[in-house]
């Protein structure tokens, strides 16, 4: 099982993909996580990678896909496998293809945790958080049971963090969009792409997924 789970800022993709690992043993291959962990390693293609970084340069594709191919020749046959952060262009999807294609593994599903902006910013503009304990309230959706006082630990004091507003959350989604509109339709036209609603709860979103993975959703 391989997939590439796509999701913006505040869909919960981090969520979902710790509970695929932990749920289902799969790895997840974050393209920054892998970059920085070769260029610890010294690995052949994490050596490149540091020359080109050292440079100020950004990583080429090639550099990319051989840490990739080194990071996937390092797990079992039957190791699941999510690719977070990789493919982002045409050329990437293609050398994707070809990286599984050469391990005997083919991509089974793109799955893509949907957010309603609207929603989302009413969601991360209401939310604050007591500055002693760090509770976290929601102007709308959890208010403490006195007004203006934590419920757990009785403090007045609370905080918001500069960049839960609106513009910053739309900023986000726009930068989600551009990143993935090269390859949604490419993976749109062999019909893999399934879309899950991130703005349910958790554990629905968690079913929803399992139910793609396993075949059982339409
Ligand atoms: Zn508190």
């Amino acid at each position: 099982m391989n997939i590439i789970l796509l999701g913006p800022p505040g869909a919960g993709k981090g969520t979902q993909a710790q509970r695929l690992v932990a749920e289902r043993a799969m790895v997840q291959l974050s393209t920054g996580d892998m970059l920085r962990a070769a260029v610890k390693a010294g690995t052949p293609v994490g050596l490149q990678a540091k020359a080109v970084m050292e440079s100020g340069a950004l990583v080429s594709d090639e550099i990319v896909s051989g840490i990739i191919g080194e990071m996937l020749d390092t797990l079992g046959a039957d190791t699941g496998v999510i690719f977070d952060g990789f493919p982002r262009t045409a050329a990437q999807a293609d050398a994707l293809d070809g990286l599984l294609a050469t391990r005997g593994r083919t991509l089974d599903h793109v799955v893509e945790l949907e957010v309603d902006e609207a929603a989302l910013i009413e969601r991360i503009v209401g939310r604050y958080t007591c500055a002693k304990c760090g509770e976290g309230y929601h102007d709308r959706f959890k208010l403490p049971k006195v007004a203006g006082v934590c419920d757990v630990c009785g403090s007045t004091e609370f905080k918001r963090r500069p960049d839960d507003n609106a513009d910053t959350v739309r900023t986000r989604m726009a930068e989600y969009r551009a990143k993935t509109a090269p390859i949604l339709p490419i993976y749109e036209a062999r019909g893999l792409v399934q879309r899950v609603d991130g703005m349910a709860d958790i554990d629905v979103v968690s079913r929803a997924i399992a139910a793609v993975l396993d075949g059982v959703a339409g």
